[in-house]
């Protein structure tokens, strides 16, 4: 094994002529966004045109899996996990990500865990109502509603749907090779698995992509950006309860999730609270008295912390006030500790997002925090843009023809995740501020008049399509925004 890994190393470092030739494959071109030709068929592809590597099994790798399943593209995932983690949270998927749930089949399903938010409630640390938003609207603006999903369950819906054997659990990638033939990575186990491409959906630190700009920097290609950690400002504690009894809690067991915001006055928290499908509820504190010990050191770059941090911010948070009566004391009870997790509050937008035949997706190239209800989201907007290029390529596809796929996924991805990462550093920054100044942007933010909220939605609004699947309906009266290159008609 470690002698076909050594061969491919070689075919990295001589490049090939004409054929596939490795010319300068770096991200970091000028942008170019071309109209897609159109399909000539559509539906799975009868043999498999190339093999594809994903590493990690959490949402972006997994949906990319069902996405080349029903593309008819061989895949195979490698997640370091012996098993799907248990619930940690939740997830925030709205109707950009669920027009293509609905067209992979799993929609009926995914609606059975999740629960459909109908309002963001702002409130004082005293309770008091700051400003509201209504949620309700968007199932007949844009065709679903924003909802409040069970990650774990997610990702169970996603596994369900691939054949046996595609996820190989407790396969930790070490080392990953990216030659002009074909790429190859390396697990703590000693298993190697090659194919002709791979994806790295392995989360916000991923191994794919330290491999991969490791290479790029001792070729003196990675942008300076790229070499700097992620930020972070804050840290956070997020759990999901265990279901809750309806007579103490009945906000938690209605149809709808009224999610609560509470920001802290003396103590520079705050809280995030949302009920989910089940009788559960999400929850999530963040602010800057959560800071662990060694955080500051440039070499801290530990996500998450072990029992010991959290029992420690749990005696932290445990008297803040909760808008259902009691204090978060009494939810942190109602929580198994398992699926309590402290994590530092990082964002970064990575420059460069492929070279050669590796390509990232999901938090391993955008990375946003846990209350921005972006993450899961716009990793599937990854993977529904990046499928759709790999099932245009044709049989045995040339280096080259690999490389100008995922050159035109960077540019059609890259703009719209930045603006994402953007808008959710505004909103972080915003509810975690303290004094007169942020609290009235708050009350500013969260009283807007309905038609500010609706431009600044509208916006967004892409809800592309799996081109190579049977279209289905936009439902929302108010369309789609039409990018070039995304399928949404
Ligand atoms: C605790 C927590 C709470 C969250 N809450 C929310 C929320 O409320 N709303 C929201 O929208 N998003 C939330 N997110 C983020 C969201 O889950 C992710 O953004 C989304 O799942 C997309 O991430 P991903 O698939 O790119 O990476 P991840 O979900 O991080 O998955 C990466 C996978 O790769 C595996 N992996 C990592 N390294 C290796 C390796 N070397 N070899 C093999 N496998 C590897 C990991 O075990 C993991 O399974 C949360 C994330 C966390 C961690």
């Amino acid at each position: 094994m470690g002698s076909s890994l050594q061969s491919y190393k070689s075919s990295e470092s001589s490049p090939r002529g004409s054929n596939g030739a490795f010319s300068s494959t770096s991200s970091v071109n000028t942008p170019s966004i071309h109209p897609l030709p159109p399909l000539e068929t559509t539906g799975p592809k009868p043999k498999s045109p190339f093999k594809v590597l994903i590493v990690g099994a959490g949402v972006g790798g997994l949906m990319m899996g069902l996405c080349l399943e029903r593309a008819g593209i061989d895949y195979v995932i490698l997640e370091r996990m012996q098993q799907l983690q248990v619930p940690l949270s939740a997830i925030q998927l709205s109707a950009n990500a669920l027009r293509a749930v609905e067209q992979l089949g799993i929609l009926e399903d995914v609606m059975k865990i999740s629960k459909p938010v109908s309002m963001i409630k702002l409130r004082k640390h005293n309770m008091s109502v700051v400003g509201k938003m209504d949620a309700t609207y968007t199932k007949e603006r844009y065709g679903h509603y924003s909802c409040i999903v069970q990650r774990t369950e997610f990702c169970q819906i996603l596994i369900s749907r691939m054949p046996p054997g595609k996820v190989l659990w407790g396969h930790y990638v070490l080392e990953v090779v990216n030659g002009n033939a074909g790429v190859q990575c390396r697990c703590a186990n000693g298993y190697v698995e090659q194919a002709d491409i791979l994806i790295g959906a392995d989360g916000a630190h991923s191994a794919v992509r330290q491999n991969l700009y490791n290479n790029l920097r001792s070729k003196g290609l990675l942008p300076k950006a790229d070499t700097e950690s992620l930020k972070f400002k804050l840290n956070a504690i997020v759990g999901m309860t265990d279901s809750l009894d309806l007579e103490r809690y009945p906000a938690v067991g209605g149809r709808f999730s009224e999610v609560n915001i509470v920001v802290g006055k003396d103590t520079p928290y705050t809280l995030w609270l949302s009920p989910a499908s089940g009788n559960k509820v999400a929850w999530c504190v963040a602010g800057d008295l959560l800071t662990p010990e060694g955080s500051n050191n440039a070499t801290f770059k530990q996500s998450e912390f072990g029992p010991e941090a959290v029992n420690a911010v749990c005696a932290l948070v445990q008297d803040v006030e909760i808008p259902w009566g009691g204090t978060l004391g009494d939810i942190i009870a109602l929580t198994p500790r398992d699926y309590i997790t402290k994590l530092m509050v990082e964002e970064k937008h990575y420059k460069t997002w492929h070279h050669g035949r590796t390509v990232l997706i999901g938090e391993a190239c955008h990375k946003f925090t846990p209350f921005s209800g972006q993450g899961a989201e716009q990793a599937i907007l990854d993977v529904i843009c990046l499928s759709n290029l790999l099932y245009r390529l044709n049989d045995q596809p040339s280096h080259q023809e690999f490389c100008a796929a995922f050159e035109t996924y960077h540019n059609q991805r890259s703009p719209i995740a930045k603006s994402a990462i953007q808008a959710s550093n505004n909103m972080s920054h915003l509810m975690n501020s303290q004094g007169l100044t942020a609290d009235v942007k708050r009350r500013i933010i969260f009283n807007l008049p309905e038609w500010i909220m609706n431009a600044s939605l509208d916006k967004i609004q892409v809800r592309p399509l799996l081109d190579y699947l049977p279209a289905v309906e936009d439902r929302g009266f108010k369309k789609s925004v039409n990018l070039p290159g995304n399928s949404n008609e």
